[in-house]
């Protein structure tokens, strides 16, 4: 390089997930786990695939919006994960209760917005692959379908 500019790039995948400080850690092994290191451009916002639907603050919507827009003409990127978490205080906030007291529900409640996000995103960008995961406290991640 001698021209001061960086060489095209290319990344596999766009990770969106919550901004919570107690699952970095846990996040970067997750996508260390998957070998994606090097290879993914990150949206951090408050409850993940909430933070793309709630209309409490759609400038966080619209800011994964633009963000995908750039990840994919930036980098090309194919895939996007979308990684909600369990106990998250975002989903606490906006729905008025606290999930983490019961498992199922909590479920459900992650499952619904992460499915409703997958849609979108399949309807604007078809050619884009959409994985939908929670993650738990402890680190471990489960696909939801
Ligand atoms: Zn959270």
């Amino acid at each position: 390089m001698t021209d001061g500019l960086l060489p095209a790039a290319q990344a596999e995948a766009l990770l969106l997930h919550c901004i919570d400080y107690r699952l970095a850690e846990a996040v970067s092994h997750y996508m260390r786990g998957r070998a994606l290191t090097g290879g993914y451009d990150v949206v951090a916002l408050a409850g993940a695939s909430l933070a793309a639907q709630t209309p409490e603050h759609p400038e966080w919507a619209a800011t994964f919006w633009g963000m995908l827009d750039v990840a994919i003409r930036l980098h090309g990127i194919r895939r996007v994960l979308l990684l909600d978490h369990r106990d998250c205080g975002a989903y606490r906030l906006a729905l008025g209760c606290d999930l983490a007291r019961d498992h199922d529900a909590e479920t459900a409640a992650h499952a619904h917005h992460l499915r409703r996000l997958r849609a979108e995103i399949a309807g604007r960008y078809p050619a884009i692959s959409v994985e939908t995961l929670l993650m738990a406290l402890d680190g471990s991640v489960e696909i939801v379908p």
